[in-house]
């Protein structure tokens, strides 16, 4: 049995995490679950979204899956999710993106995956204001954090059989701060027998769009990782479906790319795909091969039928519907 830390989170949170709980249980993986509260509605009572025993139980499973956590813009508390990547230093940030036969999508066959870079960059954080003139946001990119990530990506590419890495940066502009990211991805290129390119992030974007088939692994900082992943969740059927894993030395926090959704909270018809699949990365890294793979082909078979899909997928099946069609074809 594994004991696993599970965050509800906020927005359709709940919705979609109880959804993949009775997925996974009923896969016959055999987890523990200890359900630990963070989020909004804990402001008040601890002065953080984040309290210290969230991240004490992450620490002590070494194991996690969040829903997604809302965070204010513009003002207020530091997002929960930047503060557990840098204290848990979760460096890796890896984000699976493949085409599902049956879900309507612009393209049929796309199968990249995109390593982000987790603790650093713009993402961080690091700002402060010039009076009431401006503010100044501080890009800070080290070797050892370019170098982690790179040699992840490439480590990533040979295990599973990827046939190139493509390095993404705007190292032309930012010549020194995207071009440590540059160099050090070349320098770790070199000791692998992978193919490997680069490309600046505005010409990434339009070519992901014109023809995605051309990626295979893709590695870059925590910024343009953020945008070209919902990009690329938009090439294959929104981000209800796209999982994600945060990956640390010694521990692991599995998350769907997509936020708590508030305009659709509580209605039972958020998408729980991205956060099942997130489960299957889960099992997978726990070495739960069996139960991983059962529900990857339930869920393939949903959506090959296409009779109960969720709403955003063009059906009109219920979170619970959708779940209960999963848990049939386990
Ligand atoms: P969002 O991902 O919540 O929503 C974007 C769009 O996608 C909305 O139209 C939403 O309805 C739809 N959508 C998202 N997930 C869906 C699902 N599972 N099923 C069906 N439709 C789905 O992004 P946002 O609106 O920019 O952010 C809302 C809040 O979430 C913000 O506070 C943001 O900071 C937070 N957020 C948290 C995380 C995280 O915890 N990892 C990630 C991203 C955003």
């Amino acid at each position: 049995m594994y004991k696993v830390t599970l965050i509800p989170g906020d927005g359709i949170g709940p919705e979609v995490t109880s959804a993949m709980v009775k997925v996974v249980e009923a896969s016959g993986a055999d987890i523990d679950w200890e359900i630990v509260e963070a989020g909004e509605a804990l402001i008040e009572k601890y002065n953080t979204a984040i309290p210290d025993y969230v991240i004490d139980s992450i620490k002590k499973n070494k194991i996690a899956i969040k829903g997604p956590i809302t965070t204010p813009i513009g003002k207020g508390f530091k997002s929960v999710n930047v503060t557990l990547r840098q204290n848990l230093d979760l460096y890796v940030n890896l984000r699976p993106i493949k085409s599902f036969k049956g879900i309507k999508s612009r393209y049929e066959e796309v199968d990249l995956v995109i390593v982000r870079e987790n603790t650093e960059d713009l993402y961080a954080g690091i700002e402060h204001k010039i009076g009431d003139y401006g503010a100044e946001s501080i890009k800070l990119i080290t070797k050892p954090a370019c170098e982690r990530v790179c040699k992840f990506a490439f480590e990533y590419a040979k295990d599973n059989n990827r046939q190139k890495v493509t390095g993404v940066h705007k190292a032309n502009i930012m010549k020194l701060s995207d071009g440590l990211f540059l160099n050090t991805f070349k320098e770790v290129g070199e000791q692998y027998d992978i193919n490997f390119d680069d490309l600046i992030v505005d010409a990434a974007a339009m070519n992901l769009v014109l023809n995605p088939e051309n990626y295979d692994v893709m590695v870059m900082p925590n910024l343009y990782g953020d945008i070209l992943s919902d990009l690329c969740s938009g090439l294959v059927g929104g981000l209800g479906i796209i999982p994600g894993a945060n990956i640390g030395k010694d521990c692991a926090v599995f998350e769907a790319v997509h936020g708590s959704a508030p305009q659709i909270a509580g209605k039972n018809i958020a998408n729980p795909t991205a956060i099942i699949q997130s489960a299957v990365m889960m099992l997978r890294y726990l070495g739960e091969y069996k139960c991983a793979n059962k529900i990857e082909s339930a869920l393939e078979q949903v959506f090959l039928k296409g009779e109960k899909l969720t709403v955003d997928l063009g059906g009109n099946a219920s979170t619970d519907e959708f779940t209960e069609e999963i848990i049939k074809y386990l």
